[in-house]
């Protein structure tokens, strides 16, 4: 297997009863690179998502991560970090604590905590907002206290959920920026969902889009915009968000 993959997904199947939301689906995720996972809502973008976190498991197929075998590890155990659209803050909680309240469940020393904070604040240009509560944030400051602690759990992979749809479209235009300069800034691997069309062919060095739990094409954003394969992807990639 190449050292270049960050996750390998085989035959990987997922029914709700009898729904089935991910059909014998295959899929590399390359190292270092972004990738979104783009399609209609209902398509099984999250649960795709949720499938590589661990918060879902798999009926059947296989996951490997870093090339290990992972199809029944716990989302502890899986090396990556999680940015949703609800920012999942704790509201008691100050920006700083917010920020490492990962890293003190993980017993990560206080020095090396602060360290990993000062670097993350400096990123995400949170300096100077450590000691607010959330509800004192603007939402697009918020999505970067998220992005922060996904930062500073020190691993290069990132899986994100819609992190843009509860902002307005001048804040997510440029939180979109403030994304990818940091996904290419640390080399991380980048798995993104998003139903917008535009995000993903903006953002994505690799667009994978998705109908009804199979994958209708992938390729660079750009040849999905100009050689759509079928009247799916023609349809999808055509039409307004
Ligand atoms: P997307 O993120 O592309 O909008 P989802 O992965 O959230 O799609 O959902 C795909 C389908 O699976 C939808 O029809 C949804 O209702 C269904 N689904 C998702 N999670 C569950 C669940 N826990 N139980 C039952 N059905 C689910
Ligand atoms: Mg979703």
């Amino acid at each position: 297997m190449s050292a270049d993959i960050a996750i390998r997904m085989q035959g990987v199947h997922k029914a709700f009863g009898d729904h089935v939301v991910i059909d014998h689906l295959d899929l590399n995720i390359e190292k270092g690179r972004f990738t979104a996972l783009l399609g209609p809502s209902g398509c099984g973008k999250s649960t795709l998502l949720r499938l590589m976190a661990g918060l879902e498991d798999v009926d059947k197929g296989q996951i490997i991560m870093g090339g290990k075998d992972v199809t029944y590890a716990l989302p502890a155990q899986r090396c990556l970090s999680m940015v949703f659209q609800s920012y999942a803050l704790f509201p008691h909680l100050s920006v700083a604590e917010n920020i490492v309240f990962g890293l003190s469940v993980r017993k990560v020393n206080k020095h090396e905590r602060d360290r990993r904070l000062q670097d993350a604040l400096r990123l995400t240009n949170l300096g100077g907002l450590e000691h607010r509560k959330p509800g004192e944030l603007s939402g697009g400051q918020r999505q970067r206290v998220a992005l922060a602690r996904s930062i500073v759990s020190g691993h290069d992979l990132c899986l994100m959920d819609e992190p843009l749809s509860n902002l307005d479209a001048k804040l997510r235009h440029s939180v979109r920026h403030e994304i990818r300069a940091l996904q290419q800034r640390l080399e991380m691997t980048v798995v993104y969902v998003t139903h917008d069309q535009t995000e993903a062919l903006g953002m994505a060095d690799h667009v994978v889009l998705l109908n009804a739990g199979r994958i209708a094409q992938q390729g660079p954003a750009q040849q999905l915009y100009e050689q759509p394969e079928n009247t799916f992807a023609a349809g999808f990639i055509g039409s307004p968000p």
